[in-house]
């Protein structure tokens, strides 16, 4: 089936930083693809935490296998609407890389530290810097040297940069909407995390099943229809059954809305894509409310767990502390670090050099160094 026509067609790609020849067998998106799965950043994910740290469960979700879920919804989604699977697919692989440790918390404290120097911590903007500037793996460039659409898709796939705050970013268009394949990753991303979530959630005991049936009425009347065909099957597996039909409800939500949006935007092409004034991505009035009342009922019953929030307070304690070391001893950092910050703004390379560890290697570095209580968390 060949692609539609509003489509990014990677022969129209406006192409890389730094000119290279075509490859004899993988387009550029392709290659941007697994550009993105033989980076550090990338190999990186598998020790930040998603939700759930690995003291709870070895089989939980990291931010690696969320990753991999993100990038089989996007090529599910992306096949379905016949738009380009290989640049969806290299988005989504790539659109948590900027993620610092201990998940959203660990986010919010590095950019509340940064707004106090005046500067921002935001992940997105963060794995631009690390596909331009910080993996060092080819002779010829610095960086990764991606195809502008993936740079494009990284920045802008999850919110719009109001052009006059991020003059830095001009050459991303950002007065445009980002092409749908880049416009479909943060739905599948909310996809992928409320199911995932609601499933690892589930596992760890930390749900009620009453309550989640109370409260997520899309889970509710997916369970009632398992439960009719199979009364008798075993309870954990027709919990697995109604959330694959949650998931399948959702993704194929996602689809029909997106197609019946551009059919109704008579949109053509790439350009009409970019310029039309709305996003075309997007869940039906339906479909949103059925996803958001999952996400309040995680927010309300997962995330704010005590266990989950006391863990949570440790690991940010834990950053901060390290942050604010840093700060003051500059020469505690690997070379690299400790050079740029002679020059550079400190705290941007403290924030830097944080933002990419693991969780396990910050703990272990808090231990080394300020010898704390902080590493009790693992
Ligand atoms: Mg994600």
């Amino acid at each position: 089936m060949p692609l539609e026509s509003y489509a990014m067609d990677v022969r129209r790609s406006r192409g890389r930083r730094y000119p290279e020849p075509s490859h004899p067998y993988r387009n550029a998106y392709a290659r941007d693809r697994d550009r993105v799965i033989h980076s550090r950043a990338f190999r990186r994910l598998e020790a930040k935490t998603q939700v759930f740290t690995t003291r709870f469960s070895d089989h939980f979700r990291n931010r690696l296998t969320h990753t991999l879920e993100v990038a089989q919804i996007a090529r599910t989604v992306a096949g379905a609407l016949h738009i380009n699977a290989d640049l969806a697919e290299a988005l989504a692989l790539v659109h948590d890389i900027g993620h610092p440790p201990f998940g959203h918390a660990g986010e919010s404290l590095l950019d509340a530290r940064m707004r106090e120097h005046g500067g921002r911590f935001d992940h997105n903007l963060h794995a631009l810097r690390i596909v331009e500037q910080f993996e060092q793996r080819y002779l010829d460039f610095p960086g990764l040297n991606l195809t502008f659409e993936v740079r494009e898709g990284i920045i802008k796939h999850s919110r719009d940069y109001p052009p006059a705050e991020f003059p830095a970013l001009a050459e991303y268009l950002l007065g445009e909407r980002p092409p749908l394949e880049a416009q479909i990753i943060d739905l599948v991303d909310e996809i992928a995390y409320n199911t995932a979530d609601l499933d690892d959630g589930f596992e760890a005991h930390l749900l009620d099943f009453d309550q989640l049936r109370a409260e997520v009425p899309v889970f509710d009347s997916a369970f009632a229809e398992v439960d009719r065909r199979c009364p008798q099957g075993r309870h954990k597996l027709k919990f697995n059954e109604a959330l694959k039909r949650v998931l399948d409800h959702l993704v194929t939500g996602l689809i029909e809305n997106t197609r019946r949006q551009i059919q109704a935007s008579g949109v053509k092409d790439v350009e009409s894509v970019r310029r039309h004034p709305a996003r075309l991505a997007s869940f039906s009035a339906e479909v949103a409310g059925h996803n958001a009342s999952l996400k309040r009922f995680l927010n309300a019953r997962l995330y704010s767990h005590p266990i989950l929030a006391e863990e949570r307070d440790r690991s940010v304690a834990a950053l901060d502390a390290l942050f604010r070391f840093l700060l003051e001893h500059p020469d505690r950092m690997p070379k690299y670090y400790a050079d740029l910050a002679q020059s550079a703004h400190r705290h941007r390379v403290v924030c830097d050099y944080i933002a990419g560890m693991t969780d396990h290697y910050l703990l272990r570095q808090c231990h080394e160094l300020l010898g704390t209580s902080a590493t009790r968390t693992q």
